[in-house]
């Protein structure tokens, strides 16, 4: 005896919305465990980011310090030239040693912009880390949020398919046996195995279907199967 179309369907339906459940937590999985990858990678650019950034930084501290020190020692010197200037009665030396102190002057005014510059720049490079650890610090959070989403994403995953494996089980009884064999390998190949009529097209692939069929499909009124994807197309829930 040929089973009632309209009971094939009504199962169809039924199973099409435990696919669609399963579809939709398995991509919320996907989705979370995608965001967990990403704010991993961009953590680590980050940590990246604060170790360049700290090392140009130590570099231009101790470029500043070898400065201060040249600076120290050429004011000394210096000291002793103007003090030794004062005593000097001769012109000829008097003038020569004067060239000399304006030559250390010319070199400890360039070595005072050195040193400045070198500061501002690590001033700037010490920036650059406290952001660089602020934005991974950031990444890292949420990296915790995304893996904890995940963790909830795959609970559901896992509980969503040991309750419908029961009614799965149930509604495949409920089928003509090839319909039911056409469902299970349709399943296995690990897509699935009903979709919706949307706007009279498979919902799957979105092939259209002949126009008196997809209105039987809209009533419930017939078995079909895309020409295209051979899933079933069943019609949207009734609510
Ligand atoms: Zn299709």
């Amino acid at each position: 005896m040929e089973t009632d179309p309209r009971i094939v369907v009504n199962a169809l339906v039924e199973l099409a919305g435990h696919e669609e459940a399963l579809a939709e937590a398995r991509s919320a999985l996907a989705r979370e465990s995608r965001q967990r990858r990403n704010q991993r990678e961009l953590a680590a650019e980050y940590d990246a980011d604060a170790d360049a950034a700290g090392t140009q930084m130590q570099e231009a501290e101790t470029g500043f310090r070898a400065r201060a020190r040249e600076i120290h020692d050429l004011e000394e010197a210096l000291g002793a030239k103007r003090d030794l200037l004062v005593g000097l009665v001769d012109r000829r030396q008097h003038r020569a040693l004067s060239e000399e102190i304006t030559a250390l002057e010319r070199r400890l005014d360039r070595l005072e912009s050195e040193a400045y510059e070198l500061l501002d720049e690590a001033d700037e490079r010490s920036d650059e880390v406290a952001e660089a650890k602020q934005g991974g610090r950031r990444a890292e959070d949420r990296r915790t949020a995304a893996a904890a989403g995940a963790a909830a994403a795959g609970d559901r995953v896992d509980a969503l398919e040991h309750e419908s494996a029961v009614e799965i089980a149930r509604l495949l009884d409920l089928l003509p046996p090839d319909v039911a064999r056409h469902v299970k390998r349709l399943q296995t190949r690990g897509g699935r195995a009903v979709v919706r009529l949307e706007g009279g097209a498979c919902g799957g692939c979105f092939a259209l279907l002949p126009p008196q069929q997809a209105i039987a499909v809209d009533k419930g009124r017939l078995l079909v199967r895309c020409a295209s994807c051979s899933c079933y197309v069943v019609h949207k829930p009734w609510y």
